[in-house]
């Protein structure tokens, strides 16, 4: 076979037809992608060399894995080895452990992983009831979640930092859930050490909260809410001392009418990356009352930037979607007596009781009612029919404002 050239196998992988983003910012071109001992080796339109096993890409995309530096798999990590949907849709790298919240420390007690569980329900909308049949619970301090995390394999890589509210209330008790309580000088000290114990464990970093939007299931703000200055310098210091970590917090500053408030916490994260002389990411997205704040809040990283500091935005880079349907979790006929008295029904019955003209003035008029009330969120999802779509297939993730409920019922 060797006078055979185009026969020889000359690549372990051959991906071929591919529409190859190659992560640089480059056009999108289309060919093929050899590979060899798991290292890419040649990109070309065209390879000639075989390849023990030959993938025939036409119509897909192959691009680098992507590192998903946001997420909350801190429980699901513990019982789904594929992690999904983030490893499905190229995510190659995820980071846990973000915003302050997860599942270690944890003592051992059937009530303070109650608690964990209900904190991650509420604030992440993570099922209660998935976490409490997924979760083994096989550790007790962050080092020890390391090695639970250790004993598991997984189809992508899994980082996770030390997260504020599970370590507040592992060291506090029931003081530690109240954001209105600050720790004694040796709460602290004993905070300040397991950060230490976590990072040279293997986390990331460090993290915390201080969002309006962050709420247990039960409605209760975190703890970390109104962290003092001291505390979370002392806590990033900690951090910084370990000569590694990267401190990721959520602050109300994107999000805050009050414009001192921003200036305020803006201030502190500046305090704490020089501080630390580590670096600090904070989320930023755009909220549809203050479209423009993360201007000034971009203005003011790259001011720090230009000091010296260490500062970076974790933008969205879409919208968060929330699927709605007449017999979903969430609907915007849900606050209206006249809709839920029928929503439990199959869904043939409710379409025809909402054909009941009488019914559907009642819904009207108490949907009125409801939204005079609601602010934030509640308002937004019960009374946003400019930015609600009907769901096509395939989903269209781009439409125009022109096809929002509101703008058909026009
Ligand atoms: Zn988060």
């Amino acid at each position: 076979m060797m006078w055979h050239n185009e026969n020889m196998t000359a690549h372990d992988l051959v991906i071929r037809n591919a529409a190859i983003v190659d992560g640089t910012g480059a056009p999108i071109r289309h060919g093929d992608v050899a590979m060899t001992d798991g290292v890419i080796t040649e990109v070309a339109k065209s390879i000639s060399g075989r390849g023990t096993q030959e993938i025939d890409a036409d119509g897909l995309t192959v691009t680098p894995g992507f590192v998903d530096i946001h997420t909350h798999f801190d429980g699901q990590a513990t019982w789904d080895p594929i992690l999904a949907p983030s490893s499905i849709h190229g995510v190659t790298s995820i980071v846990m452990g973000n915003c302050g919240v997860g599942f270690a420390p944890a003592l051992p007690t059937a009530e303070q992983h109650a608690w964990l569980i209900g904190m991650l329900e509420g604030v992440e909308d993570i099922p209660g009831t998935a976490l409490a049949e997924g979760m083994a619970w096989d550790w007790e301090t962050f080092p020890e979640y390391m090695d639970a995390l250790d004993r598991r394999q997984y189809s992508i890589d899994v980082a996770a930092q030390v997260a504020h509210a599970p370590l507040r209330a592992y060291v506090m008790g029931a003081r530690g859930a109240d954001p209105l309580e600050a720790p004694t000088a040796d709460e602290l000290a004993r905070m300040a050490k397991m950060v230490q114990e976590g990072m040279r464990s293997g986390a990331l970093g460090f993290t915390t909260s201080r969002t309006y939007l962050h709420r247990t299931k039960a409605g209760a703000p975190l703890g970390t809410r109104f962290s003092s200055a001291d505390e979370l310098l002392a806590l990033g210091t900690a951090m910084a001392e370990t000569g590694t970590g990267v401190v990721q917090l959520i602050s109300d500053a994107y999000q805050s009418p009050d414009n001192d408030f921003a200036i305020e916490e803006m201030g502190l994260m500046e305090a704490m990356a020089r501080a630390m002389g580590r670096p600090l990411s904070m989320t930023v997205q755009q909220p549809e009352p203050l479209p423009d704040r993360w201007r000034e809040v971009g203005a003011w990283v790259e001011q720090g930037v230009n000091k010296g500091l260490s500062l970076a935005m974790q933008v969205a880079v879409r919208p968060i979607g929330i699927l709605q349907g007449l017999t979903a979790t969430v609907n915007p006929l849900l606050p209206c007596p006249s809709f839920t008295e029928i929503s439990q029904r199959p869904l043939s019955e409710i379409l025809v009781a909402l054909r009941d003209p009488q019914r559907v003035a009642r819904i009207v008029a108490e949907h009125h009612a409801a939204l005079a009330h609601m602010e934030g969120l509640g308002s937004e999802m019960f009374g946003g029919f400019h930015k609600l779509y009907p769901m096509e297939n395939p989903v269209n993730y781009e439409p125009s404002p022109s096809d929002s409920i509101a703008a058909r019922a026009q």
